[in-house]
């Protein structure tokens, strides 16, 4: 003979699972309730190319592989898809069905790379460009880069590679909003530009080295010096990143944040 009888609280139990359970199911089918989160679902994924430069100096190279990497790591779950390659394409057309190109320590040199380039930027293309792909000297010959990138030539740089503290210039934008006000930066080697592209009204600047640094470097020093290191220009979807060289790029959370924010921020839209 069965003998066993509940709990006298197993009926209440019971009952209060019944009860949070079509509380659940009616708050599911309010339409009305926000949702904490976005999943992607069907939505189309975005695509993005990256380029580098494998015959460029071996930090620059060091750089660009571990980037490839990190940026691998964010395509998890197909987030988005995504094409490498060692040269700049030399057709608007092959540039057009990309979001987002990503320039590490490379940029177009041949009159049809540029061309394509500057036709894909001027028709709405997204970039982001890392360290030397911002390199240009009197020898470069190409005044829209200069335009498009919204500063003047290389002037000086640290040496060798070695972190900084670096200042945020705005919270006021989506690539800035949750970092830090200050934070170090990991050990890389850092162009200051002349004229800086803060005298361009064009360019809002986010980041730049703090002139706490200074003198800057061991070998190579900078005294001083208005020193930006992470822009946009208004005319264009870009970002332009000064950081990229070297094996220390992305061992910094802080630093790793400000690079997520900018490669959303450019490849999902100005939100
Ligand atoms: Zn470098």
């Amino acid at each position: 003979m069965n003998t066993h009888t509940h709990h006298p609280l197993y009926h209440l139990v019971v009952l209060c699972c019944v009860l949070l359970c079509c509380l659940a199911k009616a708050k599911a089918q309010d339409t009305t309730t926000p949702y904490p989160a976005d999943y992607a679902g069907d939505r189309i994924r975005f695509h993005a190319l990256f380029i580098w430069d494998p015959s460029a100096e071996s930090a620059h190279v060091e750089f660009d592989q571990q980037a490839l990497r990190f940026f691998h790591k964010l395509s998890y779950g197909e987030g988005f898809t995504y094409d490498v390659r060692t040269q700049c394409p030399e057709s608007f057309d092959s540039l057009k069905r990309y979001d987002v190109v990503v320039m590490l320590n490379a940029l177009p040199h041949e009159a049809s790379q540029r061309n394509a380039f500057q036709q894909y930027m001027e028709q709405g293309g997204g970039w982001i460009g890392f360290h030397a792909t911002g390199y240009n000297d009197k020898d470069t010959h190409w005044p829209w880069y200069n335009q498009f990138l919204g500063c003047g030539t290389f002037l000086c740089n640290n040496w060798p590679p070695q972190p900084a503290l670096v200042e945020v210039d705005t919270h006021q934008h989506p690539v800035t909003r949750s970092l830090p006000q200050q934070f170090v930066v990991p050990a890389s080697e850092f162009y200051q530009f002349s004229p800086s592209p803060r005298l361009n009204p064009d360019v809002e600047v986010l980041v730049s080295i703090s002139p706490k640094n200074y003198p800057f470097g061991i070998k190579d020093i900078v005294l001083f010096g208005d020193f930006p290191i992470v822009w946009t220009n208004k005319h264009y979807r870009m970002i332009y990143l000064n950081m990229g060289h070297g094996d220390e790029g992305f061992i910094d959370a802080t630093q790793n944040l400000l690079l997520t924010n900018a490669f959303r921020w450019i490849a999902l839209g100005k939100e």
